[in-house]
């Protein structure tokens, strides 16, 4: 997506060759006109595929997610972290690794919300190793509905997340892929 390439190329840093900060429009600060063409654009993606709710993993999925979700017109799922187990029946929890502060926590989402005939669109902003996404792929089958695709705003394609996912048999689709981060470098696809 050329007009997401030039907003990385413009306000992205690269602030080693693993991580890139995108906070002045979709980390900590969103640019909310881009985030409705994101939305447009997995909408276009997925149109056929009988979506019938998008998942996301808090925080900085949520942006992309609810305008998928408004464009495609189903709810949004919001699949949360929790530092410790949840002992409770209601939620699904997985453990998932952090690829940012290299610790585990526990991904978690809402019985009620995921029904057996539920058709999953999944949505996140990075794709690194491939462990939130496969976390809450894992969480979608837990509750015997289906992952009809994966959806990325970035994906570091030089990290394993990509072939992680695709081994699952997931379409994968990001807008963004990124070959190569050195400081102040970011070379696409
Ligand atoms: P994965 O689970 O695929 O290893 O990493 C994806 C998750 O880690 C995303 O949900 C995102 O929050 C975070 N993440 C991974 N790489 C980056 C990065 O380069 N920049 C930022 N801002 N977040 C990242």
């Amino acid at each position: 997506m050329k007009i997401l390439e030039e907003k990385i190329l413009k306000e992205g840093q690269a602030i080693d060759k693993d991580i890139l900060k995108v906070d002045s429009f979709l980390n900590q600060q969103v640019d909310v006109e881009l985030m409705e063409k994101i939305g447009k654009e997995f909408a276009k993606h997925f149109e056929n595929k009988n979506i019938t709710k998008v998942a996301t993993i808090e925080s900085s999925g949520i942006a992309p997610a609810t305008l998928t979700a408004l464009a495609l017109n189903v709810p949004l799922v919001i699949f949360k972290k929790q530092p410790s187990k949840v002992l409770n029946d209601e939620f699904y929890s997985v453990e998932t690794i952090s690829f940012t502060k290299r610790n585990t926590y526990n991904l978690i989402a809402s019985k009620k919300y995921l029904l057996k005939d539920d058709n999953i669109l999944i949505i996140d902003d990075f794709l690194a190793n491939g462990e939130a996404s496969s976390s809450a792929m894992k969480i979608v089958n837990m509750a015997g509905a289906n992952v009809a695709g994966i959806g990325i705003v970035i994906e570091k394609s030089f990290q394993p997340g990509r072939e992680k996912l695709e081994k699952l048999g997931v379409d994968v689709y990001s807008l963004a892929r990124i070959k190569k981060l050195e400081k102040g470098i970011v070379e696409f696809i």
